[in-house]
């Protein structure tokens, strides 16, 4: 199987530390909100990343973290803790905070059908450990305090840089002027930070109360679980530049040069209308969003495996209108591929799995396994070709074998609906269809008001009175 490596640039032939068994870790969620679309996309592409090693034989051992402390509003150890800026908006403590955004992440992602990995490691266990290589790294001379924390020095670790290939001098010359003047290097970071008194998560330490930098966590994490040497890292491509350099310094400072990872994998962004996607610009949709404007969260799914995880990839309704109706496309015949008794001839299907195969080895390429799941439907109908079909799915993951219902006649709306309600109802259509949410919304909770509810079925528009 072959992976691209991030940090060489190249596809590579992946070869395990241990015969059959893939250690990885994959940088989790910061549960301070919602996971958005695009925060859901890199989760996708770790998912796929982990059905393409079991299709390739392998066992995995895979850890994710959960972020509920220390990662600040800004990636190099400015502004706030995110954990801490929504407990005071929200008025919850940071672990009532944390618990129900973990809770939400992992509904969102069994609807996706993103596998849970074998170990999940919320930061806030794991404090103890963290200090301690804190300790380590300050014995090993690369941590140094100032007023307000312990710092990595990152002029002491020549191979700074070389996962995003950044030059340091360009950085300092470029770097914005640091609001820190007791930091040796601009891009030092944050190890441990000493805790103002009333700052709302704090541990001890011998420095008196204090909380753990971000990148501190994953490096302690991966080590506790996977050891100092591990086979897969992933993670966002928006992270190679600060949080998995900063992992890097931190690894490779106690093994004195010995990398931790193998393989560094990247998923690449998701923009939305071609843009930058966040909540502050109104537009990091949610799973729940997509499912009240009628789409199912595997229409999510199959748009993001449209796209090669390497690729930007521009989130747009039309699009996502697209891949509905593919999906809708491809589970209808299967369908009948599924009823069918007829047999596909045996070399035929031993070249489209060696296809499929081929596919999953190349760099987890899913739009090609896409591209021939769809030729291979319009083979002459066999069962043969449904039961491909689910093999495919374990790197898929689209729930083929959960095929619709037969097409009903279409139901009628029930009599009793009064006109008012009715022409509000077509008045909602008519928006979703212009794709004005905005206004479907408002149209919604209109006819809600007045007692009854619109439910978007797959054979239409369906009226109900409210109880
Ligand atoms: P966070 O919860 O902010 O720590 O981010 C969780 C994951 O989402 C990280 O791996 C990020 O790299 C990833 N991520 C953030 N924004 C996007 C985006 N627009 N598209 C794809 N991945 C993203
Ligand atoms: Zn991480």
């Amino acid at each position: 199987m072959k992976l691209y490596n991030t940090l060489t640039r190249q596809k590579e032939e992946f070869t395990p530390l241990k015969q059959g068994l893939v250690t990885m870790y994959s940088c989790g969620p910061t549960v301070y909100g919602y996971a958005h679309i695009g925060n859901l996309r890199t989760y996708v592409f770790m998912d796929l990343a982990r059905r393409a090693l079991k299709l390739c034989g392998y066992k995995i051992k895979g850890v994710l973290n959960i972020t509920d402390v220390g990662h600040l509003t800004d990636d190099s150890d400015d502004g706030e803790d995110k954990m801490a800026l929504t407990s005071k908006r929200e008025q919850k403590s940071p672990w009532e905070i944390a618990e129900y955004y973990t809770k939400v992440f992992f509904e969102d992602c069994a609807k996706l059908n993103i596998g849970k990995p074998e170990i999940i490691a919320k930061a806030t266990d794991h404090i103890q450990e963290m200090l301690s290589y804190v300790y380590a790294l300050c014995d090993k001379g690369f941590g140094y305090e100032t007023e307000d924390g312990i710092y990595y020095d990152i002029q002491k670790f020549e191979g700074y840089g070389k996962l995003s290939r950044i030059n340091l001098d360009e950085q300092l010359s470029g770097a914005r002027v640091d609001i820190n003047t007791e930091k040796r290097h601009p891009a030092d970071f944050a190890l441990w930070k000493k805790a103002e008194k009333n700052h709302i998560m704090q541990w001890d330490s011998k420095w008196g109360m204090g909380y753990p930098g971000w990148h501190i966590e994953c490096s302690a994490m991966s080590k506790k679980y996977l050891g100092a040497h591990f086979d897969i890292h992933s993670g966002g491509v928006d992270h190679i530049p600060i949080h998995h350099e900063n992992e890097i310094a931190q690894n490779e400072a106690l093994t004195d040069g010995k990398p931790a990872v193998n393989v560094w994998l990247h998923g690449e962004f998701m923009l939305v209308d071609g843009g930058k996607m966040g909540k502050s610009l109104g537009n990091g949709y949610t799973i729940k969003n997509l499912e009240e404007r009628g789409y199912h969260a595997l229409d999510f799914r199959m748009f993001c495996l449209n796209a090669h995880y390497r690729k930007k990839l521009n989130f747009t309704f039309s699009g996502l209108d697209g891949a509905k109706t593919s999906r809708m496309r491809l589970l209808e015949a299967l369908a009948l591929h599924k009823s069918s008794a007829t047999a596909t001839p045996k070399e035929k299907l031993e070249s489209y799995k060696a296809d499929f195969m081929n596919a999953v080895e190349d760099d987890i390429n899913a739009p090609r396994v896409l591209g021939l799941l769809f030729t291979m439907i319009k083979e002459p109908k066999s069962k043969d070709i449904y039961a491909l079909a689910l093999e495919f799915d374990k790197l898929l993951g689209l729930d083929l074998h959960i095929l619709p219902e037969p097409k009903k006649e279409e139901e009628p709306l029930a009599e009793d609906i009064p006109a008012e309600i009715l022409a509000l109802s077509e008045k909602r259509t008519q928006a979703k269809k212009d794709k004005n949410f905005a206004l479907s919304d408002q149209i919604r909770n209109e006819i809600l008001a007045k007692g009854y509810t619109v439910i978007d079925t797959a054979n239409g528009v369906k009226i109900v009175r409210n109880a």
